[in-house]
């Protein structure tokens, strides 16, 4: 089974305490699109402008991500500008310029109305019902967020949350939208909001899940380097969603596995700037970084 991925293709300006890269393939849509073309056939909704370089819809391909659904609107390319500190969980952002993305609308093509598995990655909640509103019975549909939609779309998105399966949010975002600081009375308000599963990321500390199981506590695999975490987050629920889709069984037997493969797959994201790494790898390192995650956190 394929999924559907909806979200922001962008191109993004990245500075850290040792590199500065301008212009890489960025976006939410990005990230989790090749993360979940290890897993599965993957479907991307997006838009660029037509500055977007040739080279990056050619990486799109070369993970087999299918392109129907992107459109390509004259003007520029969604464009973010972000700089970290020494603390790499601590980033600012120093330019959003939205380009060909403010006026989009996500028109799914009709062969995507039926996707089984669709994951709204990060992009306006009104963007996110939008999608919704054209799917055809979806198996399974998970969320994410981001902070600015929390401060200047909360109606939209406490009304997507209602709407969605699963609902994937960071930390901070969490304490923002619960007002607790407690993450189990966090995931507790988040339920009573709606979804069957909330995931709660906490960045090189790993995730939560809550769901009908109780708690999952999944490990972020021990990194000795981070280059750029951008992008680890939407890395993380893509390569989740996409093992889910082709995993056999049902979510409930799956999700616990599927977020140790997001946790491994959003680790090679973090080993180079923009998607580098990611793109680099295979499912067989996937696979041996899974095990060992499976050895250091057995007991
Ligand atoms: P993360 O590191 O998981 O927070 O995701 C970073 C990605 O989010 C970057 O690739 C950006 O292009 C993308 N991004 C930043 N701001 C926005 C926004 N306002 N809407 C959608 N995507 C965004």
């Amino acid at each position: 089974m394929s999924v559907l991925i909806v979200g922001s293709t962008a191109l993004d300006s990245i500075k850290t305490p040792k590199a500065e890269n301008p212009r890489l393939l960025g976006g939410s849509a990005s990230h989790a699109a090749v993360a979940a073309s290890f897993f599965a056939p993957v479907k991307l909704v997006g838009v660029v402008g037509e500055d977007f370089p040739k080279k990056y819809v050619a990486l799109y391909k070369k993970h087999g991500i299918d392109l129907t659904g992107l459109q390509i609107q004259p003007g520029k390319t969604f464009h973010w500008a972000g700089e970290y500190e020494l603390n790499m969980n601590n980033r600012r952002t120093l330019t959003t310029e939205l380009g060909v993305f403010e006026k989009f609308t996500p028109h799914l093509p009709e062969k995507h109305k039926k996707s089984p598995f669709v994951l709204l990655a990060n992009i306006a909640p009104a963007l996110q019902h939008h999608v919704l509103d054209q799917m055809n019975k979806p198996k399974f549909v998970v969320a994410d967020t981001m902070d600015l939609w929390l401060n200047i779309a909360l109606e939209d998105l406490v009304g997507l949350i209602k709407r969605v399966d699963g609902f994937v949010l960071n930390d901070s975002e969490a304490h923002q939208l619960t007002k607790e600081d407690n993450v189990f009375a966090a995931l507790k308000k988040l339920h009573k909001m709606g979804p069957k599963y909330v995931i709660i990321k906490k960045g090189s500390h790993g995730s939560i899940l809550s769901g009908p199981d109780g708690f999952f506590i999944c490990p972020a695999y021990p990194l000795h380097k981070v280059v750029d975490p951008t992008g680890a987050g939407d890395s993380f629920v893509g390569g989740m969603m996409g093992y889910l889709s082709t995993a056999k069984g049902d979510v409930r037997k799956n999700i616990r596995k599927a977020m140790v493969y997001g946790s491994v797959t959003a680790a090679f994201c973090c080993e180079g700037f923009g998607l580098n790494q990611t793109t680099k790898t295979t499912r067989k390192n996937i696979d041996v970084r899974v095990r060992e995650l499976e050895a250091i956190t057995r007991f």
